[in-house]
């Protein structure tokens, strides 16, 4: 193993780190004896969990004060490479770890590779990246001075965790960050949501542009929900305004991998089936039996899913 030591940006939210940074944690420990997970905010209470995952250092940026992340965060992870740099810095692909890496790159004058969704040791760290729809995986590694900087996707990894002791709290400072930090978060919106996120439900219920219009979408949402499950969308109904962008599935939407996804008048466009492929059971409802979203399903229906949708509801809740 050439790897010694990764750093890992643990992001905290509701009162735990993201499932993203938990996948970090979790690969990183395979990759290398030494990883220290960098946080902030409410993340500072979060060491037993840290440990869990594989870090044995904490580093808390401390609270932010309604600042963005990016720019503290950057400015402190640069302060502690100044004094021992890792082989590499883990950022979860998210809008606040694209920022971080963005700044990091800026101060550091390193490179970052994004879109990362495998990473491997082979005499130093191979990443992989998905290229032309899912159809090809390129392999990059850096070759000037490290660290480097990883932007990983979600679902890359399984987190688990390995009941490590708590990572030992050790507090990174950011710093004067100047005008640079002046930034205020004065607001911010949750969108609603019942059920599952969609990145870690079981099930997924996915609607395309076979639905034919916008109120059809209710038909994905009512099968998701007695599914327990998340209701997920092609982009093309995502650009035709049906439904949210958070919602889209996909190479520039979500990645999910669950037991059971469902398409339900998707054709299977490699754009889409790059973000669901991983499905343990992939249930296809397509009108078209040459739809190419059925070479990837295990369970084929070939029928007008505005008849094979009620009836499963139907049959759901009759249960
Ligand atoms: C750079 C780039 C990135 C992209 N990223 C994404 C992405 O992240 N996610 C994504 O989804 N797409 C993405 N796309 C778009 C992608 O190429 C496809 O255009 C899109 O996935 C098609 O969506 P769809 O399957 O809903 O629509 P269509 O391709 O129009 O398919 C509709 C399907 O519904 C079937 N159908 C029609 N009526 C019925 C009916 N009554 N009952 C049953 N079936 C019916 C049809 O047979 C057809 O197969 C991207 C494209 C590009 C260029």
């Amino acid at each position: 193993m050439t790897v010694q030591t990764l750093w890992v940006v643990a992001e905290p939210q509701n009162g735990s780190f993201t499932t993203t940074s938990l996948e970090l944690l979790t690969h990183a420990r395979s990759l290398a004896s030494n990883v220290a997970a960098i946080t902030w905010g409410e993340g500072a209470n979060l060491a037993a969990q840290a440990g869990e995952y594989g870090a044995s250092t904490l580093y808390n940026v401390g609270d932010l004060a309604g600042a963005l992340p990016g720019v503290p965060v950057a400015a402190a992870i640069a302060a502690l490479v100044a004094q021992g740099a890792p082989d590499a810095i883990l950022i979860p692909t998210s809008y606040d770890g694209r920022d971080i890496a963005g700044r990091l790159s800026a101060k550091l004058d390193r490179s970052v590779l994004t879109n990362v969704t495998g990473l491997s040791d082979d005499n130093g760290l191979v990443t992989e990246h998905p290229a032309f729809g899912g159809t090809q995986i390129v392999k990059a590694h850096f070759t000037g001075a490290g660290p480097g900087i990883i932007v990983i996707r979600a679902k890359s990894f399984v987190a688990e965790p390995a009941g490590g002791a708590p990572a030992a709290v050790v507090a990174a400072s950011a710093g004067d960050t100047g005008a640079t930090g002046t930034a205020k978060i004065v607001t911010s919106h949750v969108e609603e949501r019942t059920g599952p996120k969609l990145e870690e439900a079981a099930v997924v219920v996915s609607g395309g542009r076979g639905l034919g219009e916008a109120d059809k979408y209710a038909l994905v949402e009512e099968a998701a929900k007695l599914l327990n499950g998340a209701a997920g969308a092609s982009r093309a109904i995502v650009d035709a305004g049906w439904v949210p962008y958070s919602h889209q599935v996909g190479q520039t939407g979500k990645t999910v991998k669950p037991n059971v996804y469902i398409a339900c008048g998707i054709s299977g466009a490699t754009q889409h089936m790059v973000g669901m492929k991983g499905a343990k059971n992939i249930v296809a409802i397509n009108k078209d039996p040459d739809a190419p979203i059925f070479q990837i399903a295990d369970f084929g229906i070939v029928g007008d899913v505005h008849k094979v949708l009620p009836a499963l509801i139907e049959k759901l809740k009759s249960r």
